[in-house]
């Protein structure tokens, strides 16, 4: 079933971990997919041209998040490439962990800069290609409701901060049709992932006792950009196996 087709798609971040099982899925579902990288050129390359050996229209751009130039480029190159642009998702994230005392100002700002402005910089520039039934899917996390940790701070405080922009956006939106939500996900399996010594704490927290996939994720992130959630706007979906629980 191509609920996605005839649909056009950018995801930030999709040369890895959930960005990239989002790519996947999208086009899976029929959609075609532009996506951007900053560092992971040789994933992102071999991304592109799995997609493309499977029939899938595909765009891999090198934007780094952190520049906005580059990311209102991506949206322009997005739509040239597919002519419409009807779904964005903002998945590219960084995580600079670090408490308070120490933490340096240089990292809250690239924190801020990747995780938050980029975010609202691809939206601003996705949303006025979108007609009615357009789809913004931020990547946010649970750590906007539980930071669980010491070290943790600046990164919540950057998935709170999406979490509020989202409302704030569906509000803005929502006389558009277009239709603006956060998933939030719990740990899952990628590079970002808790290692070691944190990670196994954490393992015990989640009710499935397993972290979670990215497809997990991303079956999410399809949903929503679907016509089945036409009504969910302002929303932050949790999946999380059970950590918040
Ligand atoms: P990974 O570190 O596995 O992948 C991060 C992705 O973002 C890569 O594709 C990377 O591309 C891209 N990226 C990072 N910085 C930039 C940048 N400046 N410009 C463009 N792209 C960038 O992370 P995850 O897949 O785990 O995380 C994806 C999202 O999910 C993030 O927003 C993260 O905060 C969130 N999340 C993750 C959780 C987890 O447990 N893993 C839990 C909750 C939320 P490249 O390598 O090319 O730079």
């Amino acid at each position: 079933s191509e609920t996605l087709s005839g649909k056009a798609a950018l995801v930030t971040g999709g040369s890895r971990g959930i960005g990239a099982a989002i790519v996947r899925r999208l086009a899976k579902d029929g959609a075609a997919v532009a996506f951007t990288y900053a560092a992971s050129e040789e994933k992102a390359k071999a991304l592109e041209a799995e997609i493309a050996s499977q029939g899938g229209k595909v765009l891999a751009i090198k934007a780094d998040s952190a520049d906005a130039q580059a990311v209102q480029q991506a949206v322009s190159q997005t739509v040239e490439a597919f002519g419409r642009l009807d779904v964005l998702v903002n998945s590219a994230g960084i995580l600079i962990p670090g408490l308070v005392d120490s933490y340096a100002l240089a990292d809250f700002d690239r924190m801020v800069a990747v995780n938050v402005r980029a975010v609202f910089v691809a939206t601003q520039a996705a949303v006025p290609h979108m007609r009615e039934g357009g789809r913004v899917i931020t990547i946010g996390s649970v750590t906007a409701d539980r930071s669980g940790f010491a070290g943790s701070s600046v990164y919540s405080m950057t998935k709170g901060a999406v979490a509020s922009l989202t409302r704030g956006l569906a509000r803005d939106l929502g006389p558009r049709g277009i239709t603006v939500n956060v998933v939030q996900p719990g740990p899952t399996d990628t590079d970002m992932s808790p290692q070691g010594e944190i990670g196994e704490r954490v393992r015990p927290l989640i009710a499935l006792g397993r972290m979670g996939k990215d497809s997990e994720i991303a079956s999410l992130v399809a949903y929503l950009a679907g016509s089945d959630a036409g009504f969910v706007t302002g929303a932050a979906l949790t999946a999380d196996g059970g950590y918040l629980a």
